[in-house]
């Protein structure tokens, strides 16, 4: 049985090999997160060629998201750990120093990015060790701010920090950030996250950045700082597509507020037809056990009925002790909720003329009872339309590149199906239902709806739909291709099963 909903595995020791590799992306993985808040450029190096190998032995196409680190800001080294107790002081310095106990229930120490101490107000909230320990801004003077704890907690070395209502406006790419895009671009990944984007700026910069290595990739916003709930209309408006980083993000909103906000940017992105991801402790317990909580199943199954295109792993298929599993698990509650899933999804507006025409090639299929739309893209654009009304139909997408199939990995229920060489529309459909029916994925008994923009060329410009039936089907799949003029798809032509 197939799935709609998409899955991101995030790779690491415990899966980053050829075999473990291939059998995620068997098991039901779309796009592998390399997360570039770990590992070198040669060990990521290492697993793109692994997850290329991967793909050649299962003849599968997945996606490739690299996960720009971007400014965690840490806590500096500590000479020992400090106890905190609620009332005790903390002396955060402008200038770099090694952290230590100064007096009784008083603390000096700095931090990783110290121009962030300047936009600080008395009052402001400081988050440290992932919102564990909180504590409040009480005095600011020429030398350090300084902040009184408000619960008990272990601090250590290197821990994170979060500002979680100070506008820190700073610039979100650092030097390293920026080599990483650069080796991103020259590695040909097809979708890069950025981490703690603020507003639009944020993701303008990146833009600018990936084009000032001559390089194109899909540009995803992660959602994990309160300014950019508040900014998302203009960020959407700059990103190719969301994701909702629940781990940050809880710390940096009251944690009672992730559901609603899930909801919301889901909800924005279906509007716009652009892919949304939910991340983070989807199947965590599964990191150690065999099995995932209650509650775990029912998150990835609701992040489902919510609208997600995907879903995320991170430790868990990073470091976990059983990746294939998790996919598994993932994979069998994704399949039970499709069956009450809320299919043909109508009540958008519309962003331009291209979504009449695939709402209308979405309603007809639905009233032909057609099993697919089989839609031709040149750039990807028309199965991301297809994909906003949810149809229960598969939408087996045509290109002419594999780097725009892999592209539509992540996109909910999109099966990047055949790579077909451009040339006359008549050309292109014999060699689609040749294929199809040769690979098994078209059914002569089906009807199915087909799509396309022609001539091709123009991106965005839908403008045929055409109802495949069983006569259709004949006779494309007898046509003989006519040599010189029907160019044949390639032999190598990629598939998803999923
Ligand atoms: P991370 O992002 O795993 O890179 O921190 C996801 C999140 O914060 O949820
Ligand atoms: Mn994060």
């Amino acid at each position: 049985m197939q799935k709609r909903t998409k899955i991101l595995a995030t790779v690491g020791p415990a899966s980053d090999n050829v075999e473990t590799l291939a059998a995620l992306i068997t098991a039901g993985v779309n796009v592998f997160r390399l997360n570039f808040s770990h590992g070198t450029h040669e060990y990521h190096a290492q697993v793109l060629s692994n997850i290329r190998a991967a793909m050649r032995k299962t003849g599968l196409i997945v996606g490739v998201m690299q996960d720009i680190s971007g400014p965690k800001i840490r806590v500096g080294k500590l000479s020992e750990d400090f106890c905190l107790e609620s009332g005790d002081r903390l002396d955060f310095y402008y200038e770099a120093c090694i952290g230590e106990k100064v007096a009784p229930s008083h603390y000096r120490l700095s931090i990783s990015e110290s121009s962030v101490l300047r936009m600080l107000k008395v009052g402001d909230f400081v988050y440290l060790y992932d919102g564990l320990i909180r504590a409040s801004i009480v005095e600011i003077n020429d030398e350090y701010v300084q902040a009184m704890i408000e619960n008990k907690g272990k601090l250590t070395s290197n821990k994170g920090i979060n500002f979680p209502n100070t506008r820190l406006g700073i610039d979100i790419l650092t030097e390293k950030d920026r080599l990483d895009i650069g080796w991103g671009v020259a590695n040909g990944v097809d979708f890069m996250a950025i981490s703690f984007v603020q507003n639009a700026q944020d993701m303008i910069n990146a833009r600018e950045v990936v084009h000032s290595y001559g390089g194109e990739v899909q540009l995803i916003a992660k959602i994990e700082k309160f300014d950019a709930v508040e900014n998302i209309d203009e960020i959407l408006r700059y990103s190719d597509g969301l994701m909702v980083a629940r781990g940050d993000l809880g710390i940096e909103v009251p944690y009672y507020r992730v559901p609603t906000i899930q909801k919301m940017l889901i909800d924005k992105a279906n509007a716009h037809s652009k892919p949304v991801i939910t991340a983070t402790q989807m199947l965590l317990s599964m990191t150690e056990k065999e099995s995932a909580t209650r509650a775990e199943i029912s998150d990835v199954a609701n992040a489902v009925l919510d609208g997600t295109d995907a879903v995320m792993l991170s430790e868990e298929s990073a470091v976990g002790h059983n990746p294939v599993l998790v996919v598994e698990t993932m994979v069998n509650t994704i399949q039970a909720i499709e069956e009450i899933y809320p299919y043909e999804k109508f009540d958008f507006g519309y962003d331009d003329v291209m979504d009449r025409v695939n709402e209308s090639a979405v309603r007809l299929g639905d009233s032909l009872n057609a099993e697919g739309i089989i839609a031709m893209s040149a750039s990807g654009a028309s199965p991301k339309k297809l994909s906003r009304y949810r149809p229960k139909m598969t939408i087996y997408a045509a290109t002419h590149e594999e780097k725009v199939a892999r592209l539509l990995t992540i996109v909910w229920g999109v099966v990047p199906a055949y790579l077909i060489k451009k040339g006359r529309i008549e050309d292109m459909l014999t060699d689609i239902i040749q294929s199809g029916l040769k690979r098994g994925i078209i059914d002569k008994k089906n009807t199915y709806i087909f799509t396309a923009g022609y001539p091709i060329g123009t991106p965005g410009t839908t403008n045929i739909i055409r109802i495949l039936r069983e006569n259709e089907i004949t006779f494309f799949g007898e046509t003989k291709s006519q040599p010189g003029k029907a160019k044949k798809t390639d032999e190598n032509a990629v598939a998803t099963l999923f």
